[in-house]
C-alpha cells in the first residue's frame, strides 16, 4: 500500500500575510475549502464555491482514498491506495489545486510504501526518508508590475473590489476576498469541525455575531469612565498564541504505543480529546471575558486557528488578562483530568502581543509567535507560563519576562498594593513615575530613588516591602528585585 500526505506548511504565517481581517478570515476558509474531507465543502453548490474540493479530485484517480487511521490534522490530506503512480497523481493534483487558489501557501506532499497506517508510524519514528516534493509560496505574477495592496509581498495580478475599494491584488490575496463562497459557508447545515472554523463555531455555539474588523473589536474594549484608569481605552487590541507543552513527547509514545498494538485507534483517540479540550478552554475565556451589557450579540474575540493544541485568537486589550488567566487555568483543570495519565504532564505556554488595533496582523502574530517561543524555553517546556508585551509602551523588541501562571496571585497582591499609590490623585501618574524609577539602569542611583519615594509617595513604602521583602532598604534594588513589580505594572495598564 502507499501512502500520501499533501499539508500546507506555516500555515500562520500564511493566514497573517493579509494586512485585514477580511482577508485573514477568507485565507482561513479557502484552507478548509481545499482541504475539507468531512463533506461539508462538497455540499456547498460548485457555482458557490467556485473551486474543487479533495472529494470531487479523488473521484478522477480510482483506488485513491482518505487514509482514515491517520491522525486529523488540519491543512493535511491523508491518502492511501494499491498503486504508487496513482498515489502521486492523486497527492500532486491536490497539491496543484491548492497552489491554484492560494499560490502564496507552502505546501509540501509525501509519499512511502508500508503495510499499513501502523508502518507508517514505525517508518517515521525510524526516520526512514520518504519520497517529497515541495511547492514554495509563487510570488512572481505579471503583468500588473505592482506590489500587491494587501500582503506587500507579492506581485499584484488582477484588480479586485473589496469592500468598496478597488485593489490591486496578488492571487493570493484576490482568492480571500470575500464572495458567495464565504457567505454559504456560515450558513451552512453542518458546522464544520475543522481548526480554520474555530471562529464559526465559536459563533454559533454562544450563540453571538462576528465583529467586523479589529478596529470594531478594539471598540469593545472601551472602559466606562468610572472604570478608566487610562484616558484611551478603545484603540487597542491583544493577540493570543498558545499551546501545549509536552506534546512531542506525549505523542511519541502514543505513536510507540500504537506500533507495538498495531492500532491507532488509542493515538487517534487521546488527539481528538486534547483538540477538544483546547477548543473548550478557548470557549470558556471567551464566555469569561464577555461583558454582555457592552457588546450586545457581538463575540468580543476573534478565533484565527484553532490547532490541536495551539489557538491563535485577539480579543481588545482591556479583556486579555481575564481572557488568558480563563484559558490557562481552565486548561489545567481540563487537562488534570484526563484519563489518560501521559496527558496530565502537559502544561501550556502563551505569548500575548497587546498593541494598536492598526498594528499589521502579520506582525502581531510574528512576535506572538517569539514571545511564545520564549515562555515554553525559560521553564523548557515543563511550566505553566506566558510572556507578554506592550508594544506602545515597550516596543517590539521582545523584553526577556516570562511569568509562571502560579505567580498570578502575587502579581494580583502586587498590582493590588500598587494601586493605592500616590493616594487620590495619583493613579497613572504616580505608576509611571515609579516605572520610570524602577527602570534606572545603575543599580545605586536606582536603590537612593526608591528609597527616596518610599518615604514621599503614599504606599510606595507598602508596596516595596511586598515587593522587595520587608529588609530591602538595607541593600540595593536589583534587577531580580524589580522584576516582579514592573510585570505587574505592565499588567496594570490593561487591567480595568
Ligand atoms: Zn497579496
Amino acid at each position: 500500500m502507499f501512502y500520501a500526505s499533501v499539508g500546507v506548511k506555516q500555515i500562520q504565517a500564511h493566514l497573517a500575510r493579509s494586512r485585514h481581517l477580511w482577508g485573514r478570515r477568507g485565507a482561513s476558509d479557502m484552507l478548509f475549502y481545499l482541504t475539507d474531507i468531512s463533506g461539508v465543502a462538497d455540499d456547498i453548490p460548485v457555482a458557490t464555491r467556485g473551486l474543487r474540493t479533495v472529494r470531487e479530485i479523488l473521484e478522477e484517480h480510482p483506488g485513491v482514498v482518505i487514509n482514515i487511521d491517520s491522525v486529523d490534522t488540519d491543512g493535511v490530506v491523508q491518502l492511501q491506495g494499491p498503486g504508487r503512480s496513482a498515489v502521486e497523481a492523486a497527492a500532486r493534483a491536490i497539491a496543484h489545486n491548492l497552489k491554484l487558489h492560494l499560490p502564496a501557501a507552502s505546501v509540501e506532499t509525501s509519499i512511502r510504501e508500508a503495510a499499513s497506517s501502523v508502518a507508517v508510524l514505525r517508518a517515521e519514528r525510524e526516520g526512514e526518508p520518504a519520497s517529497t516534493t515541495a511547492y514554495p509560496p509563487t510570488v512572481i505574477e505579471f503583468p500588473l508590475a505592482h506590489h500587491c495592496d494587501e500582503c506587500s509581498s507579492a506581485m499584484a495580478s488582477r484588480e479586485v473590489r473589496v469592500r468598496e475599494q478597488l485593489l490591486r491584488l496578488c492571487g493570493d490575496c484576490a482568492a480571500r476576498n470575500e464572495g458567495p463562497r464565504n457567505e454559504t459557508l456560515r450558513s451552512s447545515a453542518t458546522v464544520p469541525t475543522s481548526g480554520f472554523m474555530v471562529e464559526q463555531r465559536m459563533l454559533r455555539s454562544l450563540q453571538l455575531t462576528q465583529v467586523q474588523d479589529f478596529k470594531q473589536l478594539a471598540g469593545l474594549g472601551q472602559l466606562p469612565a468610572e472604570e478608566a484608569r487610562r484616558t484611551t481605552t478603545n484603540n487597542h487590541i491583544a493577540t493570543v498564541f498558545a499551546d501545549g507543552n509536552g506534546l512531542g513527547g506525549l505523542f511519541g509514545h502514543l505513536r510507540d504505543e500504537a506500533i507495538r498494538d498495531g492500532s491507532t485507534r488509542h493515538l487517534l483517540e487521546v488527539s481528538k480529546r486534547i483538540k477538544q479540550a483546547t477548543e473548550n478552554g478557548l470557549r470558556a475565556a471567551i464566555e469569561t471575558s464577555r461583558i454582555a451589557e457592552r457588546d450586545g450579540k457581538v463575540m468580543a474575540a476573534i478565533p484565527h486557528i484553532l490547532g490541536g493544541d495551539d489557538v491563535l485568537v485577539s480579543v481588545p486589550a482591556t479583556r486579555v488578562w481575564t481572557f488568558l488567566i480563563t484559558f490557562m487555568t481552565t486548561m489545567q483543570q481540563l487537562l488534570g483530568e484526563d484519563p489518560y495519565e501521559e496527558a496530565r504532564s502537559i502544561s501550556f505556554s502563551a505569548g500575548v502581543v497587546i498593541c494598536h488595533q492598526a498594528f499589521p496582523i502579520g506582525d502581531q502574530v510574528e512576535l506572538a509567535e517569539r514571545l511564545l517561543r520564549q515562555a515554553k524555553w525559560v521553564e523548557q517546556g515543563q511550566e505553566w507560563t506566558f510572556a507578554w508585551q506592550d508594544v506602545t509602551n515597550e516596543g517590539s523588541q521582545p523584553l526577556e519576562r516570562v511569568v509562571r501562571l502560579d505567580e498570578w496571585p502575587r502579581h494580583e497582591a502586587l498590582m493590588e498594593a500598587a494601586r493605592h499609590i500616590g493616594g487620590e490623585k495619583g493613579g497613572n501618574t504616580a505608576r509611571a513615575t515609579l516605572r520610570a524609577e524602577l527602570r534606572l539602569p545603575d543599580i545605586g542611583a536606582r536603590t537612593l530613588r526608591l528609597r527616596h519615594l518610599a518615604d514621599r509617595m503614599e504606599g510606595a513604602e507598602d508596596l516595596f516591602n511586598l515587593a522587595f521583602g520587608q529588609e530591602w532598604r538595607d541593600e540595593p534594588v536589583t534587577d531580580a528585585h524589580t522584576r516582579d513589580l514592573l510585570g505587574a505594572l505592565s499588567i496594570m495598564r490593561w487591567l480595568p
